[in-house]
């Protein structure tokens, strides 16, 4: 994502509302300290400007939402926008997903969303790729037997990698496509992204898996 360093965002975040400040202090307790319900929780890794998690909260508030966020600038655009549309079921991490197993504890997670991450191009940064094998042992350790990881991306190269190093860290792949606009079921509900509209309205077709174990 292009960033525009906004100055002051990091201050901004720091007192803001919707921002969950200290998020290791809830590991294990989510549900009764940060939502007061036992509802299922959904976390998008590397959620952007925030639109698709935004509009997930509001069509299901019978679920708890958290968008994770690597920096300030772009968390920011997401607050702005909870600012005129407060939704009681979501609330923001400022966080590298790196250290994802700090803040939540086995189990405790319903369902993961990866929308259009960074590709980390080079071989000696596939690590840090959020759907490579170091990325899904973490989600193995905080979701629920029955979660599911969902991935989408126009980039058939990120895509195919994402593919192959899914049953190598455990998961099956439950459903694929590799054209999720022209494929009927999985496409039913589907909420575009920033990045999807975007690049959707170039002609790329948009690939998407849906994991579990
Ligand atoms: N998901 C949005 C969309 O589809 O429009 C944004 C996609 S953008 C290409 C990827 C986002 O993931 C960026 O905002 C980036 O800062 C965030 N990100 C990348 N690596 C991350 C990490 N390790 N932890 C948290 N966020 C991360």
């Amino acid at each position: 994502m292009r960033l525009r360093n906004i100055t002051g965002s990091r201050e901004l975040i720091a007192e803001n509302k919707y921002v969950v400040h200290e998020p290791e202090l809830c590991k294990g307790k989510w549900r009764q300290d940060v939502f007061h319900n036992d509802n299922p929780i959904h976390i998008e890794i590397g959620m952007g400007k925030g639109r698709f998690i935004m509009q997930l909260a509001s069509d299901n508030p019978e679920i708890n939402y958290i968008g994770i966020e690597k920096y300030s600038s772009v968390l920011l655009r997401a607050i702005q926008k909870m600012e005129l549309n407060e939704l009681p079921n979501l609330v923001f991490i400022r966080m590298d997903a790196e250290d994802i197993e700090d803040i939540f504890d086995k189990d405790e997670i319903d369902r993961i969303y990866l929308n259009f991450s960074d590709p980390w191009p080079k071989d000696r940064h596939a690590k840090r790729r959020l759907m490579s094998q170091n990325f899904l042992n973490k989600y193995n350790n905080i979701l629920k037997k029955e979660g599911t990881v969902e991935f989408k991306t126009d980039n058939r190269e990120l895509f195919d990698y994402a593919v192959a190093e899914a049953p190598a860290a455990g998961f099956n792949i439950l459903k694929l496509t590799y054209d999720l606009h022209n494929t009927e079921d999985m496409m039913k509900g589907n909420i575009m992204t920033e990045y999807e509209e975007r690049f959707s309205s170039m002609g790329n077709p948009i690939c998407k898996y849906v994991i579990g174990r």
